[in-house]
């Protein structure tokens, strides 16, 4: 942000809000809430998640988070992180980037105890100032009142904030769906909602994710009911994949299991933490039973269920290596049954096919949400949306946690909901919500991090982009002697990488490429090739684009120019 982007009249109290992650994407959740005049602020940051990358672009990456360089720098305003629930897109950046905010983080008891448990797990000892707050419960962060407000989804304790501020309150929804019968949990809190609507929401910033899908989304219940029937009908083994945070999906499993009389094996270390901490934090009973994988070839086929990890094809999870039959105590044949409780994330649907079609091939029996009600969507569908805006009444309205054909499609709704402000806004935009008519009115610095083996790295400007490169067309080293007395001695080193040996003619490429080299310094003279970065460019163009005329690729061509000892 320049200061000349600035308006004027930049001294004056307002509130702003923007997405440093989250919106025109599904993923890597971070918003911000600002407080005060443009040039002293105090923030609100509302989730930390992370994102993954879709299908192979970027080579070596698994993980991605938010550039964090606007909040970084004024990390000091920064009263505090809320976490509105424990899933990865919004609280999976957490322990790598808190070293750089070093804020209070607030949150729910289970999404508390989840962040503990990884940072036991990956923390290296790291201790984080985590502010547990009771569900529905009211706190300060700074000037903000901050009030949790207990919603439906897919995880444990999925909360909207109602955020109040001396301009106003603004609702932001988190990840929401209305399910009166959500297996665990309360069902969304509508009382409050409707409550907060009647005393007046300035602006409501919510979840796009099913905005393109009409109706209501299925009850966490019905889903519970199909997998019931699914197993009991069962003759032999059965094994069930689902999202390891869905603690309803996982109590609906044990239950069909022991209803159909037989023992659930849990195979996968996110699953146990998850069991831990839903014990911990009483969404599982103190007595929640289950085997170790290791029970699991002690039972008889039509005795067990197996609870996996992995439904997104993950390749080390559980799932993959049974499907491989490189799993150490799970084994599945002929007949069995595999259900994939699950939506497969774009992105996987690769990785998750190939795990689905070796199942087949081992004689498996698959079930996924194409073939029965074994999965709904933790995002509120149409209908859903429309009841929220009934209940709320904003003034202004901002869709988020959307691509941009959701969001697209949220702001028609919440026009045609009687929404009179709504705004289209993108990772970056800084949106004046009060005082007077929402605005966007300047632009912060947004972008990606690569998790990179244990570095994090820049997108843009960073090794990855190399690698692409790396990958598509390969690489040609090239070394040149060079000594005072007799310039560039003709005579290179060359070396190849993920490049083709010989054209088609059958003529080596390494041969092709140092006739480029040697064409190219004898028509540079003498004196002119003590000029190594002329030379070196000169070398670099020719082999460049000799291998181009014999393969049609440009590879990656890197000259050295060594000085000789005399
Ligand atoms: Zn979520
Ligand atoms: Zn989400």
């Amino acid at each position: 942000m320049t200061d000349q982007r600035r308006r004027p009249g930049g001294s004056q109290d307002e509130l702003v809000f923007m997405a440093l992650g989250g919106i025109g994407e599904i993923g890597m959740n971070c918003y911000l809430y600002g407080l005060g005049p443009a040039d002293d602020r105090q923030w609100l940051m509302v989730d930390l998640g992370i994102t993954f990358p879709e299908g192979e672009n970027d080579p070596g990456v698994d993980v991605i988070l938010p550039d964090l360089r606007f909040i970084e720098a004024e990390r000091a305003s920064l009263a505090g992180l809320v976490l509105t629930h424990a899933h990865e897109d919004h609280f999976g950046a957490v322990i790598e980037l808190w070293p750089r905010l070093k804020a209070p983080i607030y949150a729910t008891p289970f999404t508390a105890a989840l962040l503990k448990a990884k940072l036991a797990e990956y923390g290296g000892g790291a201790k984080l100032p985590i502010h547990e707050v009771a569900l529905n419960g009211r706190f300060k962060v700074g000037p903000f009142g901050v009030e949790f407000i207990s919603v439906a989804h897919s995880i444990p304790e999925s909360n909207a904030l109602a955020i109040s501020t001396a301009h106003g309150s603004v609702l932001h929804t988190g990840d929401w769906k209305l399910d009166p019968t959500p297996v665990i949990g309360a069902p969304t809190n509508t009382d409050r909602l409707a409550a907060l609507g009647s005393e007046g929401v300035m602006a409501m910033i919510c979840d796009s994710t099913n905005a393109l899908r009409e109706g209501r989304s299925p009850s966490e219940l019905d889903v519970a009911q199909s997998l019931a029937r699914i197993i009991s009908g069962a003759k032999h083994r059965v094994a069930v994949t689902i999202f390891a945070s869905n603690v309803a999906r996982l109590r609906a499993v044990a239950d069909a299991t022991r209803r159909a009389g037989r023992q659930l094996v849990v195979a996968g270390r996110a699953m146990h933490r998850m069991i831990d901490v839903a014990i911990s934090t009483g969404y599982l009973p103190q007595n929640f039973k289950y085997l170790d994988q290791d029970q699991f070839s002690y039972l008889q086929p039509h005795e067990v269920v197996t609870l996996c990890t992995g439904s997104q094809g993950e390749p080390r999870a559980a799932m993959a290596r049974v499907a491989a039959d490189e799993h150490p105590a799970i084994k599945l044949d002929r007949g069995d049954l595999v259900i994939f409780s699950s939506r497969t994330i774009p992105g996987n649907e690769r990785a998750v096919g190939k795990i689905q079609n070796r199942l087949v091939d081992m004689g498996c029996e698959l079930v996924t949400d194409n073939d029965a009600l074994v999965h709904v969507t933790g995002h509120p569908r149409r209908e859903e949306l429309k009841e929220m805006y009934g209940w709320v009444k904003p003034r202004i309205a901002i869709p988020m946690h959307g691509e941009a054909r959701h969001l697209a499609e949220h702001a028609k709704l919440a026009r045609a909901a009687g929404v009179s402000e709504v705004l289209s806004v993108r990772n970056g935009d800084i949106v004046r919500l009060a005082p007077g008519a929402a605005e966007i009115i300047d632009e912060a610095p947004v972008g990606r991090l690569f998790r990179d083996g244990h570095l994090l790295v820049a997108s843009e400007d960073g090794p990855v982009r190399e690698r692409r490169s790396l990958a598509f067309a390969g690489i040609v080293v090239v070394a040149l002697p060079q000594s005072a007395r007799d310039g560039v001695v003709p005579d290179p080193e060359v070396m190849l990488d993920g490049v083709p040996a010989r054209d088609a003619a059958g003529r080596l490429m390494l041969d092709i490429v140092r006739d480029a080299v040697e064409g190219t310094i004898a028509s540079i003279p003498r004196k002119r090739q003590q000029d190594t970065e002329m030379v070196r460019e000169a070398v670099r163009r020719a082999v460049r684009s000799a291998v181009d005329n014999a393969w049609g690729k440009r590879p990656i061509v890197k000259v050295l120019v060594t000085r000789a000892s005399r």
